[in-house]
């Protein structure tokens, strides 16, 4: 067997791993959908799990030698049902994306109908957009935020709910700061007996810290990815009650997936197990008040933040008014080390490739151990990017600073 380490073996892998480690040490990673795993979460995600096939689930595997992936596996499932509160976990989908479509394999048929927030309003691919086989096996209704509040439209929830009765509806989001009311999308799903799915996978580190609402007392599902605010392995998961747990975990295998990963359910135990402690509350809690410190710094350099603020962990700036897009916004920050992603807004005009907005998180940088100080530090930053976008000069000089502070709040190096 090969037991020469990565640079020996492959140089030419190892040279953009080692570039990945510096560009995420030594800039500030501001796209609310990352995170910096744990140097424990990492090890048990390099482990020799990868090795191991175990389809099944613990204790029913169709391979020998599982003993010790039911181990990991057990402890995923335990914890995450401490963390959340619910009856029924899996830990396999691969993805946020597949756990969504574990659900929808468990309940629908193709042709079925199914309602999602619309990607533009800030929902995910994988509730129903026309590009996804989300939009195209299932007949998509999407709902959308009202014009003016720029908050959930939950009147036009009911009333596309009444006129279409979708079999399933989802809640939850990817690009949409404040608090969901759970309580009244269950309301509408009862009018109408559909089944209520919420989708987490932004907000579930702060939902299992109670920091934002729980959708788990109204939903029938409840899907999230493991790789953002829960800081864990790039994966997915989901959650339901004890009736729905027989046909979901055979909707996810043999339904839809093969090999469980078993390194990224040994990840999976451990980012759990380090979600369930004291410490993690208090960085929950900092990432929203980071979140809101930022938002806050950002307004007073007059940039309009969709919807007026925060509740979470993330904001939409709209640059409408400054006469360049999202994407310009988001090279120029990304000459000065500063990593954000290009986002639609409510009323957009652009393009998904241009967009009118930038999307700004606070996951990453909280857990480099960054406070109040820091943000307003970074939003200035921002904002001296943003008014002069063309000055590549001061974009560079930025990027010095960026280093600077980055090297105070060491991660992996
Ligand atoms: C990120 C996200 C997903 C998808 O997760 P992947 O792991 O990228 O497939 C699903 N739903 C929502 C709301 C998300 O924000």
């Amino acid at each position: 067997m090969n037991r020469k380490p990565l640079n020996q073996t492959d140089p030419e892998t190892a040279k953009a791993v080692n570039g990945e480690l510096e560009r995420e040490e030594y800039g500030l990673e501001l796209i609310p959908s990352e995170n910096y795993a744990s140097k424990a979460v990492l090890e048990a995600l390099g482990s020799i799990f990868t090795n191991k096939y175990a389809e099944g689930y613990p204790g029913k595997r169709y391979y020998g030698g599982c003993q010790f992936v039911d181990q990991v596996e057990t402890l995923a499932i335990e914890r995450a049902k401490k963390l959340f509160g619910v009856a029924h976990v899996n830990v396999q989908p691969h993805s946020g994306a597949s756990a969504n479509l574990g659900v929808y394999c468990a309940l629908l048929n193709p042709g079925d109908t199914l309602m999602g927030m619309s990607l533009a309003h800030g929902g995910h691919l994988s509730h129903g957009a026309a590009v996804s086989v989300t939009g195209k096996w299932f007949k998509s209704i999407q709902y959308g935020v009202n014009q003016e509040t720029e908050l959930i439209d939950y009147d036009q929830v009911e009333d596309l709910a009444k006129k279409h009765k979708p079999k399933l509806i989802v809640c939850g989001a990817s690009a949409y700061s404040r608090f969901i009311d759970f309580k009244r999308f269950r309301e509408i799903a009862n009018s109408i007996n559909a089944i209520l799915m919420a989708d987490i996978a932004h907000p579930a580190g702060l939902v299992a810290t109670g920091l934002f609402p729980s959708p788990v007392p109204y939903c029938d599902f409840v899907t999230s990815t493991t790789h953002k605010t829960l800081r864990g392995p790039s994966g997915g998961m989901i959650m339901c009650t004890a009736e729905q747990a027989k046909a979901l975990d055979k909707a996810i295998f043999p339904g839809l997936q093969g090999k469980p990963h078993a390194h990224v359910l040994a990840a999976k135990a451990v980012a759990f197990y380090e979600d369930l402690q004291p410490e993690f509350k208090s960085y929950c809690e900092q990432i929203i008040k980071n979140a809101k410190t930022f938002a806050a710094a950002l307004a007073k350099e007059s940039f309009r933040i969709v919807s007026g603020g925060t509740d979470s962990h993330l904001f939409l700036i709209d640059l409408t008014d400054k006469g360049f897009s999202g994407k310009d916004a988001e090279e120029a920050l990304g000459r000065a080390d500063i990593t954000v992603n290009k986002n639609t807004i409510p009323r957009e005009t652009r393009s998904p490739f241009i967009t009118s907005g930038i999307r700004i998180g606070t996951p990453a940088i909280t857990t480099r151990g960054m406070k109040e100080p820091e943000m307003n530090i970074i939003a200035g930053w921002v904002a001296d990017v943003l008014k002069d976008i063309n000055n590549v000069q001061r974009q560079k000089e930025i990027g010095h600073e960026v280093r600077k502070l980055c090297e105070k709040f060491p991660l992996y190096l």
